[in-house]
């Protein structure tokens, strides 16, 4: 099978597992300028979905800066919506400032270590989740998570001794129904990360081939690199391993979602993991 088919199938496959058709509701597709992202929107573009773009401008120098450019791009050849969200002029700062801030409080308050990509993950979901919700008629978010994040992810939760926090993840994001929370759809859960790219070139997709600048200390690259040593098939087998194991834990998963009492968004606890790192 020709690549071009080999992941648009893949690509649909996913979409009729979790149920997911051209009307099923409009999908707010979050772009960082990377070739995954960009992959998605186009598919989805390509199979008819109605979509929006959203991207947020991190403001990490150049690279946030060609980040952008490549999503206006491509949301520009597809005629699609983008939406921006700029961290400066809603957050205060860019991720950059803001990290380095919540790293040297938690330092000082002997908190321990935070990592870069930690807090920037939990901040993007933060605020993907509140303007997802505040974008009229949007009922999914999709984002560009590819098989060997999903390796990466499901193995690091292993190592850090919570394979219970994989109860969550899937092709779908399996939390409870709340009005307050936009279900997050991966539509590229079963595609390898090698394919991605091939197919991103081969489609010649404008997109931003630099990595992030500040990911430079995560244990995930760790994985990664090891997760590289194997074959394709074996990573497509711990996704595999990943849905059998998902059967045993999906117990464990949160059966209850709280709001969070400082800005009202989604908690696993009292408070939302952006607030806590805002106010130590
Ligand atoms: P990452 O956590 O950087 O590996 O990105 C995973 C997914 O999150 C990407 O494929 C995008 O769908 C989304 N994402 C990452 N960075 C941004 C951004 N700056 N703006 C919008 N979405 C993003
Ligand atoms: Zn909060």
């Amino acid at each position: 099978m020709e690549l071009e088919q080999k992941v648009e199938s893949k690509i649909k496959q996913t979409l009729k597992k979790i149920d997911l058709n051209k009307n099923t509701g409009k999908i707010l597709v979050a772009l960082s300028g990377g070739k995954d992202s960009s992959a998605v929107v186009y598919v989805l573009h390509k199979l008819g979905y109605k979509i929006e773009g959203f991207h947020i401008d991190l403001k990490i120098g150049k690279y946030s800066e060609r980040c952008l450019e490549k999503v206006k791009e491509l949301c520009n050849d597809l005629g699609i919506r983008l939406h921006i969200y700029d961290m400066k002029k809603e957050m205060g700062s860019g991720m950059c400032y803001l990290r380095t801030a919540i790293q040297s409080n938690y330092k000082e308050n002997k908190k321990g270590q935070l990592k870069n990509c930690a807090i920037c993950g939990v901040i993007k979901k933060w605020v993907l989740n509140r303007e997802a919700r505040k974008t009229k008629g949007i009922k999914y978010i999709a984002t560009g998570h590819n098989l060997d994040d999903e390796c990466q992810t499901f193995l690091l939760n292993i190592f850090k001794g919570s394979p219970n926090l994989s109860a969550n993840s899937g092709p779908i994001t399996r939390n409870l129904a709340d009005r307050k929370f936009t279900p997050r759809i991966k539509p590229l859960f079963y595609v390898a990360e090698e394919d991605v790219l091939a197919y991103a070139k081969k489609e010649r997709l404008p997109f931003n081939p630099e990595k992030c600048p500040c990911a430079l200390d995560s244990y995930r690259i760790q994985l990664r690199a090891f997760l590289n040593t194997l074959s394709k098939k074996d990573k497509e087998n711990i996704i595999k391993n990943f849905n059998k194991l998902y059967k045993k834990i999906e117990r464990l998963k949160d059966k209850r979602l709280n709001y969070c009492e400082m800005c009202g968004e989604p908690a696993r606890k009292n408070i939302c993991k952006k607030c806590e790192l805002l106010s130590v």
